[in-house]
C-alpha cells in the first residue's frame, strides 16, 4: 500500500468519508447515521456478509454489529482510546501543516502497527501449520 497516496489523505475530510455510506443500514430515528458516524472518523467499509463494519480511517478501528442507539463518537473513543483524530480538537481544515504533518505521522503509526500485526498473525498461522505437520510425520500420520 502506498502510504502517501491521495486516496489515503482524502479520508481526512468529511464530505469524502461520507460518500462511503452507500447501504449503511442505519438511516433514520437512529444515532448511528451516516452523518454521525462521518463526523467522527468512521468510513463504511462492508463486506459480503457484514453490511454494518465502519473503520476509522485514522486508527484503523473496525466495528460492525452497530445498534440503532449506538453514539459513534462514544464507540471511537471506547474502543479506541488512543486515536488522535477523536481527540481532535479542531477541524482538519484549520491545522497548521506542522499540525497536520504530525498528525499524519500519528496515522501511519497505527497503519505500520495494523500491518505488522497481520504479518505475526499470518506468520503465527504459518508456523502452527508447519508445527502440526511436523508432528503429524513423527506419528507417521503422514
Ligand atoms: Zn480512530
Amino acid at each position: 500500500m502506498n502510504t502517501f497516496d491521495e486516496a489515503d489523505l482524502k479520508m481526512y475530510f468529511y464530505e469524502n468519508r461520507l460518500k462511503t455510506y452507500e447501504g449503511w443500514p442505519f438511516n433514520e430515528d437512529c444515532t448511528c447515521t451516516p452523518e454521525n458516524m462521518a463526523r467522527v472518523g468512521f468510513i463504511h467499509t462492508p463486506s459480503e456478509n457484514s453490511p454494518d463494519i465502519a473503520m476509522c480511517f485514522f486508527c484503523l478501528k473496525e466495528l460492525e454489529g452497530w445498534e440503532p442507539e449506538d453514539d459513534p463518537e462514544k464507540e471511537h473513543k471506547s474502543h479506541s482510546p488512543s486515536c488522535h483524530f477523536i481527540a481532535l480538537k479542531k477541524k482538519v481544515e484549520e491545522l497548521t501543516v506542522e499540525e497536520f504533518l504530525h498528525l499524519e505521522k500519528e496515522k501511519l503509526k497505527f497503519m505500520i502497527k495494523k500491518k505488522g500485526n497481520e504479518a505475526i498473525a499470518k506468520f503465527e498461522e504459518a508456523a502452527k501449520q508447519k508445527n502440526t505437520n511436523i508432528i503429524k510425520t513423527a506419528l507417521g500420520e503422514e
